[in-house]
């Protein structure tokens, strides 16, 4: 499709946009060593819309020095849990205020809708916001053997975290990885995704005027193979916090291995949305529309397969279609947008792949290509299939984009079986009014998270990640604590010294048998 000058000049460009993005070292902005950049595109034109530093090993190996001297040296790590939780409370404070600029941005570069792009700036000041107090709540268990030994654990934070991000929620995804990062008193490089580099060259004011120390955040602008590849196999980062493809998981699993990296990886989903003929129906439709259309389809626990009892199939279908088809595609910035522009034309044109091949594997209900007023840019009409096979690549691949597969079951065994039915396992999503059966079925589906009669509403002191090709670990609440942590074990004798002596001439030296593991 040609674009189209007229729905162009609709387009919001922010004021003030930054002449050019830059690295964040060492408390200094600075381009790349060799001068290299890349080019940022804006999603409704297509256009390049400014240049950012295109980091590579030399880059990295700035900015890893210059956050293990803040480790070393600097006074972050050292500071009491409550001061480095009043900075994070101002971090989010700062976020806060600005949410109306940082959805702006992020809107502008990502194509995300802005009333949802201010949910997640909002949703990112609460991160910090959490971890903030987490820190402070943290509590470490202490074991007593009465009369004998005391024994206690020693919480450190690490040393430098490796933190890389997708381009699908930028800022926030990033917050999700900073927040227990520095609240545990690391230091930290992050590497966002080269798609989205607008919203990431914030934090560096944020966190300056919030009063983070100097080294303590680094920034890294540039391509995963390039400073992404160099932060995951720089040696002196160890521990790597992952969010994005599986397949690139992967990769950095094999690359991360002869360093014996600490790995937190949040990785694709194909998660099923299970609707019993029981289910409100109301409720369920609109959840499963709002579930894979929302944030554009780019979501990582979008209910993107749709699996309903073959009694209501028809109706489902024939409601879910109608809806799907008013659902609103508009300008990123326009309030009442409910489905965006993607974020960049290899990945629409990924995502449109998807669409036409969907034309072949199922039966196609609502939209299936550009919208007939915005056949420009990267926007894609909300898509469904319906009756589409389990053993269809749209069932079982992850898109990424506005589009859902629908498939009938006939019993519970079923809807497990084809759940379950894909290599990933992230979320789930169960509609029924049949208590039992939601809990039996939640506890057998292969996923790291399920929602009962919910959306996808986050609890943020709840596990977060996936099973499977879905994720490694999960982080949330103190789970993200103790990934950022060390947890050292001090054992301190209270009574007798407990010693078998060794060497002495005189006699040989019994076994223990008190004592049941004398590693
Ligand atoms: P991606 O894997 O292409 O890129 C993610 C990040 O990794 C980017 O910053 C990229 O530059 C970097 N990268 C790429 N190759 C690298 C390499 N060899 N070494 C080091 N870094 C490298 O993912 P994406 O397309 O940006 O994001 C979409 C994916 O993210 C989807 O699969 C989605 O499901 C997933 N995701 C998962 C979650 C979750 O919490 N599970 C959340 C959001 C997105």
């Amino acid at each position: 499709m040609t674009d189209t000058a007229p729905a162009l000049d609709r387009r919001h460009v922010p004021a003030d946009l930054p002449p050019r993005i830059q690295h964040y070292i060492d408390g200094a902005f600075v381009d790349s060593l060799d001068g290299d950049t890349f080019d940022v595109l804006e999603p409704v034109s297509n256009e390049v819309y400014v240049q950012a530093a295109a980091g590579k090993k030399a880059d990295i190996d700035r900015a890893v020095a210059a956050a293990t001297r803040a480790f070393t040296e600097g006074p972050w790590p050292r500071m009491l849990p409550r001061e480095r939780s009043r900075v994070l409370h101002r971090i989010a404070d700062i976020v806060e205020s600005r949410d109306a600029r940082l959805a702006e941005l992020e809107s502008f570069d990502s194509g995300l809708p802005i009333t949802q792009a201010l949910g997640q700036a909002r949703r990112a000041a609460e991160n910090f916001r959490f971890f903030a107090d987490l820190i402070v709540a943290q509590a470490d268990d202490t074991f007593k053997v009465p009369g004998r030994q005391i024994n206690y654990v020693n919480r450190k934070p690490i040393g430098v975290a490796g933190l890389i991000t997708p381009w699908n929620t930028p800022f926030m995804l990033e917050s999700w990885k900073l927040g227990p990062a520095l609240a545990t008193g690391n230091t930290v490089v992050l590497k966002p995704a080269e798609f989205t580099p607008l919203s990431a060259s914030l934090w560096a004011g944020i966190f300056e005027e919030a009063g983070l120390p100097q080294g303590v955040f680094n920034l890294v602008n540039g391509l995963g193979e390039d400073a992404g590849d160099a932060l995951v196999k720089h040696p002196d980062v160890p521990l790597i916090s992952f969010t994005g493809e599986s397949s690139t998981g992967q990769l950095i699993f094999g690359n991360a291995a002869p360093f014996l990296k600490g790995l937190s990886m949040e990785l694709g989903g194909k998660s099923p949305a299970v609707v019993f003929a029981d289910a409100d129906l109301d409720a369920a439709i609109d959840a499963t529309i709002f579930g894979v259309f929302s944030l554009n389809g780019e979501r990582c626990t979008a209910g993107s397969r749709i699996l309903v009892e073959r009694s209501i199939y028809d109706e489902f279908v024939q409601r879910y279609a109608a809806q799907a088809q008013r659902v609103k595609v508009g300008y990123p910035h326009d309030p009442d947008t409910e489905v965006g522009a993607l974020v960049h034309p290899e990945h629409y044109a990924k995502v449109m792949s998807y669409v036409e091949l969907g034309k072949t594997e199922g039966r196609l209900v609502a939209g299936g290509g550009q919208p007939k007023d915005f056949a420009f840019g990267n926007f894609i009409a909300p898509t469904v299939f319906a009756d589409v096979s389990p053993d269809a690549r749209i069932f079982q691949e992850e898109i990424f984009g506005p589009v859902v597969a629908i498939t009938p079951f006939d019993s519970d065994e079923e809807a497990l079986a084809l759940a379950n039915n894909t290599k990933y396992g992230l979320a789930a999503y169960v509609w029924t009014n049949d208590l039992k059966r939601a809990h039996n079925f939640a506890q057998s589906v292969e996923a790291g998270m399920v929602w009962l009669n919910s959306n996808n509403v986050r609890d943020l002191r709840t596990p977060f990640g996936g099973v499977k090709a879905s994720g490694l670990g999960h982080e949330g609440g103190y789970r993200s604590i103790d990934f950022y942590t060390d947890q050292q074990a001090v054992h301190i004798t209270l009574g007798a010294v407990h010693n078998p002596t060794f060497g002495k001439q005189d006699h040989f030296t019994e076994v223990d048998l008190d004592d049941p593991d004398p590693r």
